[in-house]
């Protein structure tokens, strides 16, 4: 008797494991129908591309505020609440917003979340977006999560995954095609390395000011020996972040009668071109524009 007791026992025990296992956990369930996923995004790249694929069937906002410095951003209460209540939150990682695990501790049973940089090929800089490759794989993994949060919209999430992939492989050709024979194959960027991924890619050497953070002490020294570098080596041109104080470059530039031309690290952007709604690959082109033009390439 007391045998058949375990066993009935042990069955129902294994059915309520099977019937949990089935049970979806809650980030994975859509939402109600008829009301927009609610979608975070920590900074500009993941807002950028969350907004490229959504559309306008997503309500996507940025923790960031724009022009902010993303490294060393601090979390407001708001973004706290904004995290909790998301459908789906989106960042790049932790090497890129040390923040982020602050307000993912805060994430709601219902939020969802991806990590940009978990679908990136490893790589010494995690500036990881400044590869096409990279960048098609987070937009692939932000469309999945959308569809599963909004089951019904499937097929347009896929038309605006689509069109973005067909826009990367065109970017990409450009950029193939566009360095190639350049005079000068030495990008110096008065800022941070934000650039290691794309110049790599491009089979071009690059200086930066200072390490993959903002917060890198801009010291004396370090500039005196760039300036003295870019004598040294008659560069022409200068890059800067646009984000960046122009001070810096200026003087740069005034020491070494270098010309100044823009990069775009597209983590952060200036207030005119959120509100514009600048998108990734708008970014990227002026980043080749102002490579072909600084590096003397033939189009
Ligand atoms: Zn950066």
């Amino acid at each position: 008797m007391k045998k058949h007791l375990f066993a009935v026992l042990f069955l129902l025990a294994a059915a309520l494991l099977w019937w949990l296992s089935l049970a979806p956990r809650r980030h994975q369930m859509a939402v109600a129908e008829g009301k927009k996923p609610q979608v975070v995004a920590s900074g500009y790249v993941p807002y950028t591309l969350a907004k490229q694929i959504a559309g306008d069937l997503a309500q996507v906002s940025m923790l960031l505020p724009a022009n902010a410095e993303p490294h060393s951003f601090e979390p407001t209460p708001g973004a706290l609440i904004a995290v909790k209540n998301a459908d789906l939150f989106v960042y790049v990682s932790d090497r890129i917003e040390p923040w982020a695990k602050d307000v993912l501790a805060s994430a709601g049973e219902q939020t969802a979340v991806v990590q940009a940089a978990q679908y990136a090929a490893a790589s010494d800089d995690p500036h990881v977006w400044m590869d096409f490759d990279n960048t098609q794989k987070i937009a692939r993994a932000i469309a999945f999560a959308l569809i599963q949060k909004d089951p019904s919209n499937r097929a347009a999430y896929g038309a605006n995954l689509k069109a973005f992939e067909k826009e990367l492989a065109e970017l990409k050709e450009a950029y193939q095609k566009g360095l190639v024979s350049c005079r000068s194959r030495q990008v110096v960027h008065v800022g941070h390395l934000a650039f290691g991924n794309l110049t790599k890619n491009y089979n071009l050497s690059l200086s930066a000011l200072a390490g993959s953070s903002h917060d890198g002490e801009n010291s004396v020294r370090r500039v005196a020996e760039l300036i003295e570098f870019i004598k040294k080596n008659q560069i022409q041109t200068i890059f800067t972040e646009e984000t960046l104080s122009p001070r810096l470059s200026a003087a740069v530039a005034e020491e070494t009668g270098a010309q100044v031309l823009p990069l775009y690290t597209v983590e952060h952007v200036s207030k005119d071109d959120f509100d514009r709604g600048v998108t990734y690959g708008e970014l990227m082109r002026r980043n080749l524009e102002s490579l072909q033009r600084g590096l003397e390439c033939q189009a």
